[in-house]
């Protein structure tokens, strides 16, 4: 029924109470005991409409049983209807797009666990059950550091960081699992694992075959470079051969060099720092042993040493590896720089109480945009003079290696024109106290 009508019934229905009213008033004479008894039968009767619509709305409003009405009691029965349809497209709508993003999630390839601000499991994928052995039925509710009892993970869930770590689980023996936790809100957490067993198998093997591939090159090599030096110290070589020559050995030098580089890298990769092995390291001496037999290379004054070492900061560490450091890094300030450069090389404790080696030039400088990539195994500023100077291109990685195993960072600072400032910091507890 439209909306224009209705009052029109309900003014009817008024008129007719009305007639009754006088109609009672008219034979009885008792006007206000008519029109009281009339209004009472009124109000019953609203009542009763009421009680209907009541009734009706409590068993579910259906369309099958709707109550019999017009006028005021049909519009509002109506509205009650349209307001049900459009609530019920609602519901259909969002429970539709519940149900695609709850197939989304469930489809992923990872496993996706919804945790609550307590760790507690919310929610879980199938991948979840795969990977972390997780079943929502029976494990929905349940804190999920006493599901992966792991102290990684555990680690984590207390920080609340985004970092991700790679765990292996006993009960998938080789099997290598990336987690992260993402903080979404508050009171809601994304637990994401994902199996990388494959993607740390392919590293691996890349590992593996640069080693392989260093090793089996160094052998001939080694022999190639024999018989170049043989020729070349020999009286009988022709002069025009000489040069050829010459240049035939210093290649093979640099092949070398590469190729010990190269070794070195796997060594450090395929291996963690051995405790034993550490030992008290006294820096002052180091650096001062490595300026004296830098200085030697340096021809015609172009380039000056200044050190300011702490002579009692001493640190625990792989002699051998932090040797390689510093002298990868005063070599680098004196080939990458020009004639006329000043290095600073400074060993001193930091405000935070870590050993810092700091080696600042004011040389050239690198472009900030190289700094990044500085790490990269070969990357060079300059490809071509950078080869020239017999550089590798792997000095830089092996010092972030060695850094990195040692718990310490390297930090990269250079403005082009002004120089450079390479620093590696040790951790206070490499730091041996003096008595
Ligand atoms: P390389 O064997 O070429 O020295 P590294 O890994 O040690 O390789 O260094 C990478 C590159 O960083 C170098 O090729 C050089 O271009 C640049 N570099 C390193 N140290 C300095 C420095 N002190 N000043 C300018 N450039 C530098």
């Amino acid at each position: 029924m439209g909306s224009h009508n209705y009052w029109g019934v309900e003014r009817w229905r008024m008129a007719l109470i009305l007639f009754f009213a006088l109609l009672g008033g008219l034979l009885t004479d008792y006007w206000m005991v008519s029109l009281l008894l009339t209004l009472i039968g009124y109000i019953g009767w609203l009542l009763y409409k009421v009680h209907q619509l009541d009734k009706w709305l409590e068993n579910g409003a259906k369309a099958l049983y709707l109550p019999d009405s017009n006028g005021i009691w049909e519009r509002l029965i109506h509205q009650i209807q349209q307001m049900q349809k459009k609530s019920l497209a609602r519901k259909t709508r969002m429970s539709k797009l519940l149900k695609r993003f709850q197939g989304v999630v469930t489809g992923l390839p990872y496993a996706t666990i919804v945790l609550n601000r307590h760790n507690e499991i919310d929610w879980a994928n199938k991948a979840a059950n795969e990977y972390l052995s997780i079943d929502l039925k029976k494990d929905r509710g349940q804190r999920i550091d006493n599901l992966i009892r792991m102290p990684e993970v555990l680690k984590i869930l207390r920080k609340n960081t985004c970092k991700e770590i790679e765990i292996a689980l006993p009960q998938y023996g080789e099997r290598q699992i990336a987690v992260q936790l993402i903080p979404v809100q508050e009171d809601l957490k994304l637990f994401i694992a994902r199996d990388v067993s494959e993607r740390n198998y392919i590293q691996q093997m890349r590992k593996n075959f640069i080693a392989n591939a260093s090793h089996e090159l160094r052998t001939p090599l080694t022999v190639i470079t024999g018989y170049l030096e043989i020729v070349r110290d020999d009286e009988n070589l022709t002069e025009s051969l000489q040069p050829a020559i010459q240049s035939a050995a210093e290649q093979a030098a640099r092949m070398q060099s590469i190729i010990e580089d190269l070794l070195t890298l796997s060594r450090l990769e395929n291996s963690v720092l051995n405790e034993d092995a550490e030992q008290v390291i006294n820096m002052h001496e180091i650096l001062h042993a490595i300026c004296e037999e830098q200085t030697t290379f340096i021809v015609d004054n172009s380039h000056t040493l200044i050190t300011h070492s702490d002579p009692t900061l001493k640190i625990m560490g792989a002699e051998a590896e932090v040797i390689s450091v510093c002298s990868n890094l005063i070599h680098n300030a004196i080939r990458h720089t020009q004639k006329g450069t000043i290095i600073t090389i400074e060993w001193q404790k930091n405000r935070l109480g870590e050993a810092c080696l700091k080696i600042s030039d004011n040389g050239q400088g690198i472009p900030a945009a190289q700094l990044p990539h500085l790490t990269e195994r070969f990357y060079r500023v300059d490809k071509g003079r950078s080869r020239d100077k017999g550089g590798t291109g792997l000095g830089l990685a092996i010092v972030q290696h060695i850094i990195k195993r040692h718990g310490g960072y390297l930090d990269i600072q250079s403005t082009l024109g002004k120089g450079s400032c390479f620093m590696v910091c040790l951790p206070v507890e490499r730091v041996v106290e003096n008595d």
